[in-house]
């Protein structure tokens, strides 16, 4: 596809022909999870009906087929965010398991008592919460990158957060409550300057922004394959080579081993190390297919897009009477997160559904953010490459009746 062409993008979708209370359905609920083309639909079907088999076991024709199969996907993951080996991705269950994964292996090897790992005011739980364990565990200490009004963060502040104790550096791409780009190569680069690797969680970020592990240096990335228009359940955590050959394997099991004996084991080496078990084998597979339908129209084509329509929605909402928008950082991605005076934001979701409009509301699994900004939770919309200026144009509409009927 050479230019972005939405009608054709939106008839991939089959879900955006179906209505809902009887009305066409407006998604706004991207950042939860994405829909699917049929792209990756048929892929699904295609693999259970084609080439159902176990991975990295059988001789036979189906265990190989569906073996090269999950192998191309790691090949094309590897392509997508330029990693420079394909042993250097891991496919996991999705983010969460991804920083679990490094909270896990590496926190558990190199944190100890009194350590520091310095996170973001604006994480998600699952970026919070395995340093917490760790913490309780190792008796480590979170130091928490602060932010401004605008959900920025306080650079100056991070780089006095570092002493000697610092051990890691964990946070997000893009906010998923606030829709801010961090700027990640300078807050890597600034680690780096004190010696401390960086995991960045780009759960928000690889469906919007082309990424490239080797001009970052990150040192670990993460993200979720359904959020990126593929399959749940699968996901990627890239590391570098040489933090991840010091690391122990995160589960015992089938795949992760060379040899078992009763005296003694030897482990698998990179990627298998870490791969435990039988893998979510058709979202494996499936999610080449969402980079795949991704690569065919281009990233920075989609992202130009997503801009235009974040710039328009962010300019229409601001007409409703009373929206509060939280989050205004300078560089922002697909999500604009507000509240009304005096209108809980649950019942702005409940009438919005009333009229076929998904959005998301509540504290986003940010509750540290709503804190931080004094409220319980926003509305949330999350854009993706299927909405339009239309769609735009019905949330509002929506959202004036909205406002109208609770005030
Ligand atoms: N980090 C961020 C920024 C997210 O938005 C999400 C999903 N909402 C996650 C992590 C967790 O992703 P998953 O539930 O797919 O593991």
């Amino acid at each position: 596809m050479e230019t972005f062409d939405i009608q054709r993008v939106r008839a991939d979708f089959p879900i955006l022909g179906r209505e809902v209370n009887g009305k066409p359905l407006v998604y706004f609920d991207n950042g939860a999870t994405t829909q699917k083309p049929k792209q990756v639909i048929d892929a699904i079907v295609n693999y259970y009906a084609d080439m159902n088999s176990n991975v990295h076991r059988g001789v036979h024709y189906l265990s190989q087929i569906s073996t090269d199969a999950f192998e191309v996907t790691r090949r094309k993951v590897q392509s997508f965010i330029n990693a420079a080996h394909e042993h250097e991705v891991i496919i996991t269950k999705g983010t969460t398991e991804s920083i679990n994964i490094v909270a896990s292996c590496f926190g558990r090897t190199f944190i100890g008592e009194g350590d520091e790992i310095i996170i973001s005011a604006m994480e998600h739980h699952s970026n919070i919460v395995p340093w917490q364990m760790l913490a309780d565990e190792k008796g480590c200490v979170l130091r928490i990158i602060p932010m401004n009004d605008r959900g920025e963060l306080d650079i100056e502040a991070y780089n006095a957060l570092f002493s000697e104790r610092t051990k890691l550096v964990s946070f997000t791409y893009v906010s998923n409550s606030l829709g801010t780009i961090n700027p990640v190569k300078a807050m890597i680069d600034l680690a780096h300057q004190h010696g401390v690797p960086v995991l960045v969680d780009g759960a928000q970020a690889i469906q919007h922004i082309p990424v490239d592990v080797q001009a970052l240096d990150v040192d670990f990335f993460a993200f979720s394959g359904h959020k990126m228009y593929g399959p749940t359940g699968v996901g990627v955590l890239y590391g570098k080579e040489e933090l991840l050959n010091k690391m122990p394997p995160y589960q015992g099991g089938g795949d992760m081993i060379k040899d078992v004996t009763f005296e003694k084991t030897t482990y698998n080496e990179l990627p298998f190390k870490f791969e435990a078990g039988t893998p979510n084998i058709e979202a494996g597979i499936c999610l080449g297919d969402a980079i795949d339908y991704i690569n065919s129209i281009g990233l920075d084509a989609i992202h130009a897009y997503e801009e235009e329509l974040l710039a328009y929605a962010s300019e229409k909402l601001a007409t409703i009477e009373g929206i509060r928008f939280i989050g205004t950082a300078a560089t922002k991605s697909s999500v604009i997160s507000f509240v009304v005076d005096g209108i809980h934001p649950y019942d702005i979701g409940v009438i919005l559904d009333k009229l076929g409009i998904a959005v998301r509301t509540g504290h986003h699994c940010a509750q540290p953010v709503m804190q931080a900004f004094g409220i319980p939770g926003t509305v949330r919309v999350s854009l993706a490459l299927y909405n339009t200026k239309e769609e735009v144009d019905l949330l509002v509409a929506g959202l004036e009746r909205a406002v109208r009927m609770l005030k």
